[in-house]
């Protein structure tokens, strides 16, 4: 399953670390890319070094309209899954979503406008109450991928963890 992230509605500066967040959890809950509009280069500068150092390939693409993305995305195949505290529940959905060869899992930060509604194939809650983006797109990527995820590897890794009940195990430059 391919999956892409689309982040709407960044708040400038002050959301820097939360957007940092929304692209850490993409690219450790098994998405390939986070498409969000211009925001601090130092976040493409920290996902650049997560990358290098933990492995992988996952991409920051900067973006001019999440109109555009949408539906440049819509016309590539891809499923739109919105996550809003208003949606469905995720248990009546997540076999669906799970089962789409491509989804766009759209977050929003602050008010999402109706259109992104409109256009979404799911309207997806994680709970019908306030949380965070961060959180919502991280129980819906364990949801749909039934934890798959942190079996996978992360090629080119300089370092990697052995995991391990007391301390810290690390392998350099496997
Ligand atoms: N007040 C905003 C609204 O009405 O859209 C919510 C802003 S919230 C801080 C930012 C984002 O977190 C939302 O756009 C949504 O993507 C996500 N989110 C927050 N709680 C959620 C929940 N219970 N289920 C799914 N997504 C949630």
């Amino acid at each position: 399953m391919e999956i892409e992230v689309l982040r709407i509605g960044q708040r400038l500066v002050r959301d820097d670390r939360v957007t940092t967040h929304v692209a850490l959890v993409a690219r450790a809950f098994g998405a390939s890319k986070i498409l969000m509009t211009e925001v601090n280069p130092e976040i493409r500068d920290t996902i650049s070094g997560v990358n290098q150092t933990w492995g992988g390939d996952f991409k920051v693409e900067i973006i001019d309209g999440w109109r555009q993305a949408l539906a440049e995305k819509k016309r590539d195949g891809y499923a739109v899954a919105h996550l809003s505290m208003y949606g469905e529940k995720i248990g009546d959905v997540q076999e669906r979503m799970g089962a789409e060869e491509r989804l766009l899992v759209v977050v929003g930060a602050e008010k999402v406008p109706r259109e992104v509604y409109d256009e979404a194939d799911y309207n997806v809650a994680a709970g019908s109450q306030p949380h965070s983006e961060v959180s919502a797109l991280a129980v819906l990527l364990d949801r749909i991928q039934q934890g798959a995820q942190f079996e996978r590897g992360f090629a080119g890794a300089k370092r990697r963890i052995v995991p391990s009940g007391s301390g810290k195990n690390v392998e350099q430059n496997c």
